[in-house]
């Protein structure tokens, strides 16, 4: 039993009289503020924190972009763009969100496949940069942009040679939807120089949920050196190197925070190179999970306590629908439990091994298999901890018709 691997201590939200606060507020508290269960709340002061640690950590002359696909609500995307240096944007939905926070566009760049003619015509006519995922791109934002008479801004996402290793989701080696293979950058690079686009530089988003330093910096030593070589063919001066991100967060027994002091000491080896043949680059280091998830709580309340054959059940309002990720079913190959909490009463009295699960007629609907919590009785409150990013929005509400999920920042 001892040597099983355990959660990280979720220990950013403080335990008062054996309840959870986020955002200072006592959870049963919060709970009858936002007027329904579930919900997702999101601590405003947890994520001013973790940009000023990252302010602390990585050189300064690196630049914070935040990945809206991770938290689009836009109170929190409001609260992020004031702490960052910029915004990235996957749809024309996000896009808006972005610019409603009064970033500027110059701070705005806009990735993703498939963008359709409408959602360039929107990043040409706002002045934003368009991340281009291929060919393709360049050519209906050049033809977009002379019909709107704006030269497009315009970066070349680059598919690179290589992976970053062990990553929760990959990105970039080998073929892959996103970004142009890295062979065939140059000679789009000569093609950019015929038409009327306004070249800023490159973006490598090579993946995603990394815990291990040593792969992180592995990769972005291959993006700078991958760059430097793709500038000499570059129509212009390189003015935006966005090396992606991919820090990632403890979700699971066993996952330990990821120690970004090797990042940082990396960062600052390798800059001055950068520095010295890139004089114009600025350097974007673009975050989404880091910044957002562990700032972030989804809450839901006991329904019904129920036995079977000897396992406990605490059957909740809440479950996939609004949390698909926890459930198991957002890319996990091996099910694994999310932290979780009974959140009116953290440490309890009686302890026992219950498995938490929602109201959706189907067995994929589980928050928590056979975890150890307080005894819960009904109206009790479950917390799944680790819920900022890639919560709600990537979850699907509409299945089964239960009640939606109400957001809210604290
Ligand atoms: C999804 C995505 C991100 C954010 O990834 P996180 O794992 O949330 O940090 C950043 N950049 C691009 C291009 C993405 O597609």
């Amino acid at each position: 039993m001892s040597e099983r691997p355990t959660h990280a201590p979720m220990d950013q939200f403080p335990v008062v009289d054996d309840c959870l606060l986020v955002g200072g507020v006592p959870l049963p508290l919060l709970a009858r503020r936002v007027g329904q269960t579930p919900f997702y709340a999101y601590d405003r002061r947890l994520l001013s924190a973790r940009v000023r640690l990252l302010r602390a950590l990585l050189p300064g002359e690196v630049s914070l972009h935040y990945a809206v696909k991770a938290n689009p609500m836009p109170a929190v995307v409001q609260h992020v763009a004031r702490t960052v240096d910029g915004l990235d944007v996957a749809s024309l939905g996000e896009l808006r969100t972005a610019l409603d926070t009064g970033m500027s566009p110059e701070d705005i760049s806009f990735a993703g496949p498939g963008k359709s003619d409408r959602e360039l015509a929107a990043a040409v006519a706002s002045g934003i940069t368009i991340n281009l995922e291929s060919e393709g791109e360049l050519e209906r934002s050049a033809r977009i942009g002379a019909g709107l008479g704006v030269r497009p801004r315009v970066a070349v996402r680059v598919n690179p040679d290589f992976e970053l290793k062990s990553s929760g989701m990959k990105m970039g080696g080998g073929p892959k939807a996103f970004g142009v293979d890295a062979e065939r950058v140059p000679a789009m690079l000569e093609r950019m120089g015929s038409l009327a686009v306004d070249f800023q530089g490159f973006h490598v988003f090579s993946g995603s949920q990394n815990l291990r330093p040593e792969a992180i910096l592995e990769a972005q030593t291959r993006t700078f050196e991958l760059v430097l070589r793709l500038a000499a063919h570059a129509p212009g001066p390189v003015r935006l190197l966005n090396i992606g991100g991919g820090f990632g967060i403890p979700y699971f027994p066993g996952d330990r925070p990821l120690d970004l002091g090797p990042v940082a000491e990396n960062l600052r080896a390798r800059l001055p190179e950068v520095r010295a043949r890139l004089p114009h680059a600025e350097v974007v280091i673009e975050l989404g999970r880091y910044l957002v998830g562990e700032a972030g709580v989804y809450v839901c309340e006991v329904v019904d306590r129920k036995v079977s054959r000897g396992q406990v059940y605490l059957v909740t309002n809440g479950g996939l629908h609004h949390h698909l990720a926890a459930s198991g079913n957002f890319g996990q190959v091996i099910r694994k439990n999310y932290p979780v909490a009974v959140g009116n009463r953290m440490h309890g009295g009686e302890r026992e091994v219950a498995t938490v699960v929602g109201p959706l007629c189907t067995p994929l609907d589980v928050l928590a298999e056979k975890t150890e919590l307080a005894r819960a009785e009904v109206g009790d409150l479950v917390v799944v901890f680790q819920s900022g990013a890639y919560g709600l929005s990537a979850s699907p509400q509409g299945f089964l018709g239960h009640p939606p999920a109400v957001e809210v920042l604290v």
